[in-house]
C-alpha cells in the first residue's frame, strides 16, 4: 500500500474483458448479464479510484480477486432486505418486528386475491361497481355492535381521518391525562394539528372531572374524544371521567363522542388469563358514537385501522377525499376479513390466531421447551458462555397492557470472563445470534443476553441453524 509510482501504473482489466471471462459468464447465467455488468463496472470504478488515491495493492488487481468482489456485490444486491426473524425479545406484539403474525387462513386469502382478479370493488349480485369496505364492514358490525364501519391503513390514519372529517377548523376536547405519544411518531396533539383541528385540553394530567368538560364546550367545539392510554398508566391521586358520562355530556350538547381505543381487542381477554383490555363493543354500548382501533395489535391481524360506529358519521368519513388516500389494499382486506371471520367462533380462536396462542402460552410449557433447547445452545457456544434456564416476564407490546407482564421462561446467556469488557462481549453475543441465517433477536440486559421462548414458532429451524453460530 501507499503512494508509490508502481501502484500508480496499475490498471484494472477492462469491463468487457472481465465480462467475457469464464467466471463472469457463469455469473451471467445465475444473475443475468445486466446485473453482472453493473457489478463489474462498479468494482472497476472502485479499483480506479483506489489507484488514484494510492490505496491499492497488486493482488486487488488479480482477476480472481475481482471476481470474488463482484460476486460478493451481486449476492448483497440480491439478498432480500425484508426477512423472517425469530422474535425472542419477550415482547409479543413487537412493532419493530412486524407486530402480529397472521394465521394461515389469512395467508391463503391473501394468496388468492394477490395472484388473480377478485370482486374487490365489484358487486357480484348486481353486476356493478361495489365498495371495498363491503368485505369487512358487516363483520365489524356483527362483532362490535356498530351500525357501520370503515377501514384504513392503520389506526393513526383512522384517527386522522375521523378528526379531519368531523372537526376540521374546530376544537376537540381531550383530557390532559390522555395526550399520548405512541412510539415517538404518533402524538395526539400532532395528529390534531395535521387533521386541521385544535386540541382543547381538559382537566389536569392526573385528574379530569365531568364539570371540566361542560365548562369548556362552546360553539367551536366539534367533538369530545377519549384516548385509551394504552402504553402508560397514571397512578396515585387520579380521576378520569367514565366513557358513559362523557357520552352523556357530549350528547347533551349535540356533539359526537369518539374513543381511540388503540388496541381494541374484540373479545374478553380475561378468559385466557390475560388482563382486561377495553373492547369496541363496550365503548359503543357506553354511548360512543365512533371508536377507532388497530388490527395488528391485540386483534392479531394485518396492519389496518378500523373506525366503527354511527352510520351517518361513517358515511361522512367515507366521503372525505383523504379516505381514498388512506384506503387498504386488497391483500390487507383479504387478510383482515379472514382474521375477523375467526372471531365469529371464539372457541377456536386460541388454536387459530398465532398472537393469541403466544400470549396465552403457559409458563410451564415455555420453561420445558427452554430446558430441552438449552443443551444445543450451550453446545453451539462451547466454552465461550454459560447457558441457564430462567423464569422471565414477557410483555404484550405495541403499547398494549404496559403494566401487565406475562410469566414466561427462556435462556440467560452469560459470556465467559469477568466483569471487565462484559458489555462489549454481550453486544458481540447478540450480534452473533442476529447473524444466523434466520436472525435471532433477543434482549441484552446489564449482565446477560436473554432469549424468551414465548414466541418461538419453529423449534426445529431454530435448533438446526445453531451450528452456524459464530461467537468467540
Ligand atoms: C397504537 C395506537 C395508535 C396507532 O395505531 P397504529 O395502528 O399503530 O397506527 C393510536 N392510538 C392509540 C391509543 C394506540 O395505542
Amino acid at each position: 500500500m501507499g503512494r508509490n509510482t508502481d501502484t500508480k501504473k496499475l490498471r484494472p482489466p477492462s469491463v468487457d474483458r472481465l465480462l467475457k471471462s469464464k467466471e463472469m459468464v457463469l455469473a451471467c447465467d445465475a444473475y443475468g448479464r445486466h446485473l453482472v455488468a453493473d457489478a463489474i463496472r462498479e468494482e472497476v470504478a472502485l479499483l480506479r479510484s483506489s489507484i488514484t488515491s494510492g490505496v491499492v495493492t497488486p493482488p486487488m488487481m488479480e482477476p480472481r480477486n475481482i471476481f470474488l468482489a463482484v460476486n460478493k456485490r451481486l449476492s448483497n444486491w440480491l439478498r432480500p432486505s425484508l426477512q423472517r426473524v425469530f422474535n425472542l425479545t419477550g415482547t409479543v406484539l413487537h412493532t419493530n418486528l412486524g407486530r402480529a403474525s397472521i394465521p394461515v387462513e389469512a395467508l391463503e386469502a391473501v394468496a388468492m386475491v394477490a395472484t388473480g382478479a377478485s370482486n374487490l370493488e365489484y358487486d357480484l349480485g348486481k353486476g356493478c361497481r361495489g365498495d371495498r369496505d363491503d368485505h369487512i364492514e358487516p363483520l365489524i358490525c356483527k362483532l362490535t355492535g356498530a351500525d357501520a364501519a370503515t377501514v384504513v391503513n392503520n389506526n393513526a390514519a383512522a384517527v386522522l381521518l375521523l378528526l379531519n372529517t368531523l372537526a376540521d377548523k374546530k376544537e376537540v376536547l381531550v383530557s390532559r391525562g390522555q395526550l399520548v405519544e405512541i412510539g415517538g411518531s404518533f402524538r395526539i396533539p400532532d395528529i390534531m394539528k395535521r387533521a386541521g383541528c385544535r386540541l382543547r385540553e381538559v382537566g389536569t394530567t392526573n385528574r379530569t372531572h365531568k364539570e371540566d368538560y361542560a365548562e369548556v364546550i362552546e360553539k367551536k367545539t366539534a367533538l369530545l374524544m377519549s384516548v385509551h392510554t394504552s402504553n402508560y398508566v397514571v397512578t396515585g391521586f387520579t380521576a378520569e371521567v367514565a366513557q358513559s358520562d362523557l357520552a352523556v355530556i357530549a350528547h347533551e350538547h349535540g356533539l359526537p363522542y369518539v374513543v381511540d381505543l388503540g388496541s381494541g381487542m374484540l373479545i374478553d381477554m380475561t378468559q385466557f388469563g390475560l388482563p382486561h383490555e377495553p373492547t369496541p363493543q363496550d365503548a359503543i354500548a357506553d354511548g360512543a358514537d365512533l371508536v377507532t382501533f388497530s388490527s395488528d395489535k391485540l386483534l392479531g391481524g394485518p396492519q389496518a385501522g378500523i373506525i366503527a360506529g354511527r352510520a351517518d358519521l361513517i358515511r361522512k368519513i367515507k366521503k372525505n377525499p383523504l379516505k381514498r388516500a388512506l384506503r387498504l389494499d386488497k391483500m390487507t382486506i383479504a387478510a383482515l376479513e379472514a382474521v375477523l371471520r375467526l372471531y365469529l367462533n371464539p372457541d377456536c380462536l386460541v388454536e387459530r390466531l398465532p398472537s393469541l396462542r403466544a400470549l396465552s402460552k403457559p409458563k410451564t410449557n415455555i420453561i420445558n421447551e427452554a430446558t430441552e433447547i438449552a443443551p444445543a445452545v450451550s453446545e453451539a457456544l462451547k466454552k465461550t458462555a454459560t447457558v441457564g434456564v430462567i423464569e422471565m416476564k414477557s410483555q404484550v407490546g405495541s403499547g398494549s397492557q404496559p403494566t401487565s407482564l406475562l410469566p414466561s421462561g427462556g435462556l440467560a446467556i452469560v459470556p465467559a470472563g469477568g466483569k471487565k469488557g462484559r458489555g462489549s462481549r454481550l453486544k458481540a453475543l447478540a450480534a452473533a445470534f442476529r447473524n444466523l441465517p434466520i436472525p435471532v433477536i433477543g434482549r441484552v440486559t446489564e449482565d446477560k443476553f436473554l432469549l424468551d421462548f414465548r414466541c418461538l414458532d419453529n423449534r426445529v429451524e431454530f435448533e438446526t441453524q445453531l451450528n452456524q453460530l459464530r461467537y468467540s
